[in-house]
């Protein structure tokens, strides 16, 4: 037997992983930083290959993590866990600073942070697990960390396909096979849903533009999530 579901009760905390390269920053979400030994502390971080941020560590062998507060609004969840750095600035309008290793740490929403100079790297299939000593960390904020048990049940929150702990569902691309008319689609990462006669005027989208219409690269408004993420709202 194998319940996939059990999975989800394993406890994790959300973070932004960030690092750099040739005097650009990036970062993403990922629940998969822990801590595997206490003295010297060092930190082990599964990220997706796909991720920009991947590809900036592998570069300049360090990265930062900023813990997340459970006060973090989905949009801000969004922005750095469903967008990618190849395609928007995810530091443009966010508080942070440059750390003494020179990966960004994030300072909204965030109660802690740490850095850490990554001493070696495994390839796991999808990812790479790196392992790093701790250089640096500091508590920022009193505030209680957000957990992923928390994202997922309290802010109804959901896992991007590129993370470790992605759990394939069914295929939800129902909107693909069109033929659903006007129909208004929810966004199943943050609840925000689409209505074509309204559309999305502040991006560009017109009243009466229907959800098949919408361009392929079109994202939540709210979260930032993709198309795929959508389902049609029942009657
Ligand atoms: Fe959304």
């Amino acid at each position: 037997m194998l319940d996939l579901e059990s999975l989800f009760k394993l406890s994790y905390g959300m973070c932004i992983v960030s690092s750099k390269k040739e005097g650009r920053v990036n970062g993403c979400i990922v629940n998969t930083v822990f801590q595997i030994t206490p003295e010297p502390p060092m930190v082990a971080a599964s990220i997706n290959r796909e991720c920009l941020t991947h590809e900036y560590i592998l570069d300049s062998k360090v990265f930062g993590v900023s813990i997340l507060s459970q006060e973090a609004p989905m949009q801000f969840i969004g922005k750095f866990g469903f967008r990618s750095g190849r395609d928007i600035d995810k530091f443009e309008g966010i508080t942070y600073k440059m750390g003494q290793t020179g990966a960004p740490i994030v300072l909204d929403n965030t109660v802690g942070f740490l850095e850490a100079e990554v001493t070696e790297s495994i390839d796991i299939e999808t990812h790479t697990l790196f392992i790093a000593n701790v250089v640096a960390c500091e508590a920022i904020d009193d505030g209680e960390p957000m957990t992923y048990a928390y994202y997922r049940d309290i802010k109804h929150g959901r896992t991007p396909k590129t993370a470790a702990t992605y759990i394939a569902v069914e295929a939800k691309s129902k909107w693909k096979q069109g033929a659903l008319g006007m129909k208004k689609y929810k966004c199943l990462m943050c609840g925000y849903v689409y209505d074509p006669g309204v559309g999305d005027p502040d991006n560009g989208v017109k009243a009466g533009t229907s959800f098949e219409d919408l361009p392929d690269d079109w994202v939540c408004p709210d979260c930032g999530a993709g198309k795929d993420e959508f389902d049609p709202v029942e009657d």
